[in-house]
């Protein structure tokens, strides 16, 4: 055999990267809603069908794309949100890695419609599997709109793995319903074949989303949390011992506002409910830890979901220490004895 080197082309090199990105319609709609949150939009509507494989439609309010900039944003390591690997140090955006759009548009079909306020007219662009097929002017309003149809439409093998529409909607109802709790000032919209499912008040009220998500059996079993310290500032809430779950999905970590799964942060939390609630039960938690960018490393993993501390061992105390406390001073239905 020749040993033959290839350098890839750029939409090969997209499509193998898109594999980390973009596994499944969930992730599409992560990454795009995340796009619409950096774009300081106060309204996003997000419109699936049959469970996102057929369709994802994402629509904004925010700063919008201009005409010159739209070709750019499909480029892979295309990105406004930083320059250099030191801004990382100062990052509150989502996103940084400059590769949604890029992947996303390498395996499916994507139309993006998008207008910012300085432009008297917005842009259509239309890509199929990475390739602008089309780009006009269009009459539209400020913001950016993108839908994504047939999904892997050129990579069978991933189609092949697509989960049913069934278990792919309840993932992408997951995360919505996460990102709209972790950004309470933005009105969250959710249509699933054509059906309302989810409409935020975008009032800036955390109580008030948790409310349109969880209801009100929740958001009555809720005690405040408002803590500062040299290493996190925490807000948001925690359940009484009148609420709990079987399993984990009401405990919501955000880190300077980004959905995280933090092991840290949630063996603290049960660590604090011990003798609280039974044991095998999970608390419910909406917890925001501001940060300084620059004590946290959020460039783990493509999806940025998981987070590295600088002070781990510290961040775990403290912040069981606080819990625990705080749920000893609220008024718990006094059962908790019986857990010992
Ligand atoms: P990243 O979010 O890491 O910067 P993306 O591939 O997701 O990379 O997006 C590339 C760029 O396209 C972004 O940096 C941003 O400038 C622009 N962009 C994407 N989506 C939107 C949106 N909804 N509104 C405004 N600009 C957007
Ligand atoms: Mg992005």
């Amino acid at each position: 055999m020749k040993n033959k080197i290839n350098v890839l082309d750029d939409l090969t090199i997209n499509k193998i990267a898109a594999g980390e990105v973009v596994e499944r319609p969930s992730s599409v709609v992560k990454e795009l809603i995340e796009n619409s949150i950096d774009a300081n939009s106060s309204k996003v509507t997000i419109e699936i069908v049959d469970g996102g494989k057929k369709l994802i439609r994402i629509t904004d309010d925010g700063i919008g794309i201009l005409s010159s900039e739209v070709d750019k944003s499909f480029l892979r390591h295309a990105t406004s949100k930083i320059k250099r690997l030191e801004d990382l140090d100062n990052l509150y955006s989502l996103g940084f890695r400059g590769e949604a759009l890029a992947s996303i548009s390498s395996v499916s079909k994507l139309e993006m419609i998008t207008k910012t306020k300085d432009e008297p007219i917005g842009t259509k662009v239309v890509l199929e599997g990475g390739k602008v097929i089309l780009k006009e002017p269009i009459g539209c309003v400020n913001g950016t709109t993108l839908i994504i149809s047939d999904i892997f439409f050129n990579t069978p093998a991933r189609q092949k793995f697509l989960k049913s529409t069934h278990a792919e909607t309840i993932n992408i109802s997951d995360l919505i319903n996460k990102l709209a709790i972790g950004n309470p000032k933005i009105q969250f919209k959710y249509i699933n074949n054509n059906k309302p499912m989810l409409n935020t008040p975008g009032d800036g009220k955390l109580i008030n989303v948790i409310r349109s998500v969880y209801g009100k059996d929740v958001t009555e079993n809720l005690v405040e949390i408002d803590f500062k310290n040299n290493h996190f500032e925490l807000s948001g809430y925690i359940g009484t011992n009148n609420v709990y779950r079987a399993n984990k999905n009401l405990q919501h970590i955000y880190i300077n506002n980004r959905f995280v799964k933090s092991k840290v942060i949630l063996d603290a939390i049960s660590e604090s409910y011990k003798s609280i609630i039974p044991i095998n039960k999970h608390a419910v938690c909406f917890l925001n830890l501001k940060v300084n960018p620059s004590t946290i490393d959020v460039n783990i993993h493509p999806n940025k979901m998981e987070i590295k501390f600088e002070s781990e061992k510290e961040i775990y105390v403290e912040l069981k220490d606080y819990l625990k406390g705080k749920l000893l001073q609220s008024n718990l239905v006094g059962i908790y004895k019986n857990y010992d």
